[in-house]
């Protein structure tokens, strides 16, 4: 996989147009096209790595500022108070379809319990 072929890689490079709701350095934070909860979110680093843990492994501090971003867009959006739900789904058995890691931002609503 490399940036070409990679969607997300493409929105971070402005070749797919995306409603971004904020852009650090690192990382980008864009509205989901087919929202899961009233927000639904996705934090994506910039640099391509297939899923999280390759994310973990090899630029650690990404992976924290794609949360910080997380943090910040939660408080934007007015949902940290009521609280939302972060999520990486890992791998096709998970549902995962874009193999660029995204953290899932969602909230604004009553989400149910862990895997409801
Ligand atoms: P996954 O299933 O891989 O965890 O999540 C991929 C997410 O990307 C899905 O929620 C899907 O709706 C979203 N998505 C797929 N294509 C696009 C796109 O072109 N633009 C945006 N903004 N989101 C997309």
């Amino acid at each position: 996989m490399t940036a070409s072929d990679c969607l997300f890689c493409r929105i971070v490079a402005g070749e797919i147009p995306a409603t971004v709701v904020r852009e650090t350095p690192t990382a980008l934070a864009f509205r989901d096209i087919n929202p899961q909860a009233s927000t639904h979110v996705l934090v994506v680093p910039k640099s391509h790595h297939p899923d999280v843990v390759a994310l973990a492994k090899a630029e650690p501090e990404a992976l924290a500022e794609v949360f910080a971003v997380a943090g910040e867009v939660a408080e934007a959006e007015g949902i940290a108070e009521g609280g939302y739900r972060l999520l990486f789904n890992t791998g096709a058995d998970a549902g995962q379809t874009v193999f660029h890691a995204h953290l899932h931002l969602l909230g604004g609503e009553w989400l149910g319990g862990l895997v409801g």
